[in-house]
């Protein structure tokens, strides 16, 4: 019967004997992997199996410092006064060689993040590699990006990204520093460190000249300590809201330039005149794949009343053929859970929820019985007031809402502290040029969902954020004119 013919994939694991992981990784700084001045490391682990990866270095106050320094001296004695075609080439460089290790970045991202294969396969590892390729293209082109003014580089950067895009995150910090001919001081989170390591070997064998890019790990106060340091210039936030706020405050009266990328709540809308099937799809894609560990992931869904109830049982039969489990098998929709914080934080919003008197639905696929991993969930009948639908759970949780008319979804939709992305659903163009004016978000997609290139910025409005990454504005962040 349609709906309920399913069938078992066989498995399809992703081999990692290619992956060498070291038992111990030290702090880059100046070109060089360095013993931290804590004497201190940290392990981390494949959350999908419990299993200890490797342990990392837990820099203190003083290694910050001499991480700085040593992007600070790199600053003033070689790359502000190298040409930006000399720039490019080692930008170009790096692109190329993080292609070359496309498949180890991509499995070592999986296992040290729990995303499945798939994802950091195509989506993560090539759009590092894209950012690269495409800032290389600026850097000797700076004043025809912005023409009649003199763009200027501003000195250190100072980076800090989150777990759920590791590497990524990280290309889309650096590039852009680098083209504008900015050093970097990079801070991965505690959960994902390696492929940022791994990004650290990459640049040692690129030839970058020492000290350009510092890559350090650690957690706790090691970012606080990279935010307040009187030589960075510039600071470049990916995570939370709650760490945003505190890094503004740090960072007020000084003259340090900022862009802060922090949460999202944003929302899929579907029309009636929606391609309906096309529509859940991506729904799907932009609140379950990844499990719901992206800032700009669409976990409200409001769907137009006369087509809620079709709309809903497409939803929910195809999430029964969603595949959760072995972030490396490439079947997989769904990988683990992050962390064991992460999947406690999702656990008690699902509990609030239906505390709440949402109506839940979960998905009847197994979940493997050790690691991190939490079932595709639906509450549906939410309202605004509802805490799943105002705060942001980052886990693989949808809350569902009608509506009739476009004026009330337009106010329901932006009626939250957040305004990072939203998705729109419709056959009528004039529709989405509407949707597109009224929603205050900084990116919304249209009937498509999760989609990122190098060239078009992304960024937030309200509690989201501000200043741009990608294209000329991610590039504008990193210089004064
Ligand atoms: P988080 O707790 O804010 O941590 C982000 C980074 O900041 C980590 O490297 C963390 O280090 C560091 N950090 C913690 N406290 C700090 C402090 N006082 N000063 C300086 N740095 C500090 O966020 P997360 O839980 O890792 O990531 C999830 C959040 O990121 C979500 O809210 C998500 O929406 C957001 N996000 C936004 C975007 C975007 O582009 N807008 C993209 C991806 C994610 P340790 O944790 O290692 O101590
Ligand atoms: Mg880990």
């Amino acid at each position: 019967m349609v709906g309920e013919f399913k069938w078992d994939y066989a498995p399809a694991p992703e081999s990692k004997d290619h992956v060498r992981l070291e038992k111990q990784y030290d702090l880059f700084i100046g070109g060089k992997f360095v013993k931290p001045l804590s004497k201190k490391y940290f392990a981390t682990y494949n959350p999908a199996t419990g299993e200890k990866l490797a342990e990392v270095a837990q820099a203190n106050e003083k290694d910050v410092d001499l991480a700085v320094k040593a992007a600070k001296a790199a600053y003033d004695k070689v790359w502000k006064k190298m040409p930006g075609k000399e720039r490019a080439k080692y930008i170009y460089r790096i692109a190329r060689m993080i292609q070359e290790r496309a498949r180890e970045l991509a499995v070592i991202e999986s296992m040290d993040g729990g995303k499945p294969i798939r994802e950091s396969r195509d989506v993560d590892v090539p759009l590092a590699a894209n950012h690269f390729f495409y800032y290389a293209g600026w850097a000797d082109k700076l004043e025809y990006a912005f023409p009649n003014r003199t763009p200027q580089s501003l000195g250190v950067a100072g980076q800090i990204i989150p777990w759920n895009f590791p590497l990524l995150m990280a290309a889309w910090k650096i590039a852009p520093a680098l083209a504008a001919g900015n050093t970097v001081v990079l801070k991965p989170a505690e959960t994902t460190p390696l492929t940022a390591l791994k990004l650290a070997e990459i640049i040692r064998d690129s030839g970058l000249p020492d000290g350009v890019v510092n890559i350090i790990t650690g957690y706790g106060d090691t970012g606080a300590a990279i935010v307040n340091h009187p030589q960075v210039n510039k600071v470049a936030f990916t995570g939370s809201t709650q760490v945003g706020k505190i890094i503004q405050k740090a960072i007020a009266g000084t003259d340090k330039k900022i862009t802060l990328e922090l949460g999202g709540k944003a929302a899929n809308i579907i029309f009636e005149d929606a391609a309906l099937d096309q529509a859940v799809e991506g729904v799907v894609n932009g609140i379950f794949f990844n499990q719901g560990h992206v800032c700009c992931a669409g976990s409200r869904l409001f769907v137009q009343e006369s087509v809620a109830d079709t709309v809903i049982r497409k939803l929910k039969q195809r999430m029964e053929t969603l595949i959760v489990g072995d972030p490396l098998d490439k079947n997989t929709d769904i990988g683990a859970i992050n962390s064991k914080e992460q999947l406690d934080k999702i656990n008690e919003y699902i509990q609030i929820g239906i505390n709440e008197g949402a109506e839940m639905h979960q998905s009847s696929c197994s979940i493997p019985a050790k690691g991190y991993f939490c079932k595709p969930t639906l509450f549906l009948h939410t309202s605004q007031s509802h805490r799943i639908v105002q705060e942001e759970i980052f886990g693989p949780v949808l809350a569902v809402q009608t509506f009739r008319t476009i004026e009330e979804v337009i106010e329901k939709a932006n009626n939250i502290p957040y305004g990072l992305s939203a998705g729109v659903w419709t056959d009528k163009g004039s529709k989405i040029f509407n949707m597109t004016t009224k929603m205050r978000a900084g990116v919304v997609w249209a009937n498509t969902y999760n989609k990122f290139d190098p060239a078009s910025p992304f960024g937030g409005y309200k509690e989201s954020g501000f200043g741009r990454e990608g294209g000329l504005h991610g590039l504008a962040a990193y210089l004064k004119f």
